[in-house]
């Protein structure tokens, strides 16, 4: 047996996850001749799509709107069933892309990144995997998606519990059967309010328990009309070409004008016409509905009167009135049948807004000092988001510079696309850029051309190494953080601001600029020559150290 180490086979990338960015990344690189590894957790393509099976779980984007745009023959040819796509459709849309472009065989599935070290000498990064892999590559893409780390409250009594227990982001691929069952639903986000409508048509008992209570609005989803597919499928080039230079990179109807400067029975129709429409398009309804509170109110009064209007006990519908944060501040929430779910014989909510869960037991919970039994315990809590995957690999820099402690205080970026001191090291819609506040579709489209069209500049002329500047990241922190000053987000405890993970640093971390403005950032920053970036050579780097 020979002890010689094997060199470890050296690549043009390393793309870490095999969501819609990574599949998009390794079709774009290979396209582009360059040498690609993807190592993905999940046993498949998906990401998001395939954690998140839960009952219920749905894209609350338009279909339409909600897929790749880079392939003209593939958005003719894919049909989408309804309005909003449920999760087994967007996940066979994300198969049916990797067997189109013959994706997988560049993937090692099951495969966990653990670690990702700079080599400052050769310019490389050595990355590392769980099965015991060391791959160097010129350029390492964090392709992590933005919600991808789920989150279980630190609850006393975990283990002690003997029904079954599930997360909404790491749900099984068997389907769950809740027949005659007890069950807990803890957390009302977007997965919780999609979840509990469906469990509650199949178990015996659902138990909501509610911390904070969210804004809904009614998906109003229809199957999908052959007229409205047609209509999108003809007009796909210029409507695509114009997703990408709007606010939240998707085609809505924005009513360009304040709240107040109408009536209130023109102001009522509008949020009627919106909510009878559906989806998040609400919103929309007037253009200060996020930057002005006194507006905000009156878009949040109306959901507020919707759910008093079909919630018919009293107490019910009061505790599911949200109070404590501005509509849209944090992730609004898109629902079929969420509020009407509250009137049926089998579903209780117990509100913790003057208590909390205190413990679980062996046969269940301890929550508000009563005691619960259950079969079975649904944890809707979220996601350690935007950070949260991207710390969990040991990512070290310059001087081996760990990015968990450069980012102590919270995560620092120029565009959301790279973090001085890593350099060659480029993240699919980070923090810092529109990502989670806009489509993802559209973002993960633009962060994947941009990445790659940088990588073949940099081959054309030779140069190894691509870094932000440090001003131009403080300047570019600063002004993610300006935007959003200027805004009502700040005012709500959200996920967006950290504010769901004891001890995580509080500050907005998406770029809340819009989708097209930021594309124009970009750009220009193109054309200026990557302004703001170091692009060099190896030797120059290693002259500057
Ligand atoms: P989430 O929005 O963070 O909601 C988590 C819920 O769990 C909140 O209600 C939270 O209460 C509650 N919670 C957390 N810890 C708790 C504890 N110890 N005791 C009681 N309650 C607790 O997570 P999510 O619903 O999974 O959604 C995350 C994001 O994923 C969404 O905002 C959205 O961006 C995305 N998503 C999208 C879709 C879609 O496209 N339709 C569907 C699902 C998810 P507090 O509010 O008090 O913290």
């Amino acid at each position: 047996m020979s002890s010689r180490r094997v060199a470890p086979e050296i690549v043009d990338a390393v793309v870490v996850g095999a969501g819609f960015s990574g599949l998009y990344l390794l079709h774009r690189l290979r396209g582009l001749g360059f040498t690609t590894r993807v190592f993905e957790r999940g046993g498949d393509v998906g990401g998001t799509w395939y954690w998140n099976r839960y009952p219920g779980a749905r894209c609350d984007v338009e279909s339409m709107q909600y897929s790749y745009s880079f392939d003209e023959a593939l958005q003719q040819e894919w049909h989408w069933p309804e309005k909003f796509s449920a999760q087994p459709d967007i996940l066979a849309y994300a198969s049916h892309v990797a067997d189109r472009f013959d994706l997988r065989r560049d993937i090692d599935f099951d495969t966990t990144v653990t670690a990702a070290h700079l080599d400052e000498a050769q310019g490389t990064w050595r990355v590392e995997t769980d099965r015991g892999e060391s791959v160097v590559a010129r350029h390492l893409v964090m392709a992590t998606g933005c919600i991808s780390t789920t989150q279980m409250p630190a609850v006393d009594g975990l283990e002690s519990y003997r029904g079954n227990t599930y997360h909404t982001g790491q749900w099984p691929h068997e389907k769950v059967d809740f027949s005659g069952q007890r069950v807990a639903v803890i957390g009302t986000g977007s997965s919780g309010i999609q979840a509990i409508p469906v469990i509650a048509e199949e178990a015996a008992r659902v138990t909501v328990f509610q911390r904070t209570p969210n804004y809904s609005l009614p998906s109003q989803n229809a199957p999908m009309t052959a007229a409205y597919e047609d209509e999108w499928k003809r007009c796909y080039r210029e409507r695509r070409a114009e997703m990408r230079y709007t606010f939240h990179g998707s085609l809505k109807d924005l009513n360009d004008v304040p709240a107040r400067s109408v009536d209130e029975a023109t102001r009522h129709a509008e949020y009627q016409k919106r909510w009878d429409i559906g989806g998040a398009g609400y919103l929309g309804a007037f253009n200060d509905l996020l930057t002005d509170q006194a507006a905000n109110d009156t878009a949040s009064e109306f959901v507020r009167e919707k759910i008093r209007d079909i919630v018919h006990d009293r107490q019910t519908a009061d505790a599911l009135c949200p109070e404590s944060h501005p509509i849209g501040t944090k992730r609004i929430c898109i629902d079929s049948g969420y509020y009407e779910t509250f009137n049926r014989d089998n579903v209780e909510l117990v509100d913790l807004s003057d208590g909390a869960i205190e413990r679980l037991t062996a046969d269940g919970l301890v929550a508000n000092g009563r005691a619960f039994a259950f079969d079975s315990i649904v944890f809707a809590t979220g996601f350690d988001a935007m950070t949260g995957t991207l710390l969990a690999v040991d990512i070290r820099g310059r001087g081996g510079l760990p990015l968990r402690r450069k980012w102590e205080a919270g995560p620092r970026t120029y565009l959301g696309l790279m973090t001085a001191e890593f350099p060659n090291l480029f993240m699919i819609t980070g923090p810092g850029s529109p990502s989670v506040k806009s489509n993802m579709m559209t973002s993960i489209e633009q962060h994947v051309e941009l990445v790659t069209d940088t990588m073949a500049h940099m081959r054309d002329r030779g140069l190894a190494l691509i870094e932000p500047e440090r001003q131009a990241e403080d300047d570019w922190v600063a002004h993610v953080q300006e935007v959003a000053n200027g805004t009502l987000f700040p005012r709500a405890n959200s996920w967006y601001m950290g504010a769901n993970i004891p001890g995580k640093p509080r500050l907005f971390m998406p770029y809340i600029g819009g989708v097209g403005p930021y594309r124009r950032i970009c750009e220009e920053v193109v054309a200026a020559g990557y302004r703001g970036f170091r692009l060099h050579s190896l030797d120059a780097a290693a002259a500057a150290e």
